[in-house]
């Protein structure tokens, strides 16, 4: 299965993509986790990255478009993947299909996990995420079994820099305007597949497996 996650920041993708790896047994592409292993590992990938998430804007599109494709032809790809946080653009997406195309490949679906606005801030500004295994908590919504403490793995639970009040506001600006329009191009493709991110999470897969199965 070829899978696209889409959704406002903080809408619960990562959380959903760990959910539907396991269960569809397909490996999870998240260009944001890719940029954070870089920044960890200080290679010059991380540096240019870093200088654009922290500012809660997109890294430029031919950079993020090149580690996409190079993470695709991985072996473990053949089998389907889940491509989470990008497209981001239409020229990521246009370049996705290229890409597919010349692989002989194909999406199955892309899913929109939606939620409004409102509830986005609190969501973002509460989330905790294990920088060791990258597993992600809510403070509230989705707590750790002990205080600041990874359930996995046991490694101590940190802040994204990313995820602060203002950061958030500029990064769901440049939804609205750069990454909202994919929605009519998969739409167009009759692939667009949205589930209500508003619930509690085990009710936002049970949905996720429900579209997907149709
Ligand atoms: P995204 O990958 O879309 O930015 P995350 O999956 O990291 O979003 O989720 C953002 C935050 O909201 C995390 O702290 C997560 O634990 C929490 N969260 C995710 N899904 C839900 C949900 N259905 N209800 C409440 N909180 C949620
Ligand atoms: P995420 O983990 O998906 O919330 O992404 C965190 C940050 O990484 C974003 O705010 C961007 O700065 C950067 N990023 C992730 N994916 C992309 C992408 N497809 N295109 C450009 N920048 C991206």
């Amino acid at each position: 299965m070829r899978l696209l996650i889409m959704g406002r920041p903080g809408a619960g993708k990562g959380t959903q993509a760990a959910n539907i790896k396991e269960y569809y047994g397909i490996p999870h592409i998240s260009t944001g986790d890719m940029f954070r292993a870089a920044i960890k590992e200080g290679t010059e990938l991380g540096k240019l990255a870093d200088s654009y998430m922290k500012q809660g804007a997109l890294v430029p599109d031919e950079v993020t478009i090149g580690i996409v494709k190079e993470r695709l032809l991985k072996e473990d790809c053949k089998k389907g993947f889940l491509l989470d946080g990008f497209p981001r653009t239409v020229l990521q997406a246009e370049a996705l299909d290229n890409f597919m195309k010349e692989q002989g490949i194909a999406l199955d679906a892309v899913l929109d996990v939606n939620v409004d606005q409102a509830i986005l801030i609190r969501r973002i500004v509460g989330r905790r995420i294990c920088k060791t295994c990258g597993a992600t908590y809510h403070i509230e919504f989705n707590k750790p079994k002990v205080d600041g403490i990874c359930d996995n793995c046991g490694s101590p639970l940190t802040q994204r820099p990313d995820d602060t009040i203002e950061t958030a506001g500029s990064r769901l600006d440049v939804y609205d305007k750069q990454t909202a329009p994919l929605l009519a191009y998969y739409k167009q493709q009759n692939l667009l597949k949205s589930v209500n991110g508003d619930q509690p999470l085990d009710k936002v897969f049970d949905d996720i497996k429900e579209v997907l199965s149709k």
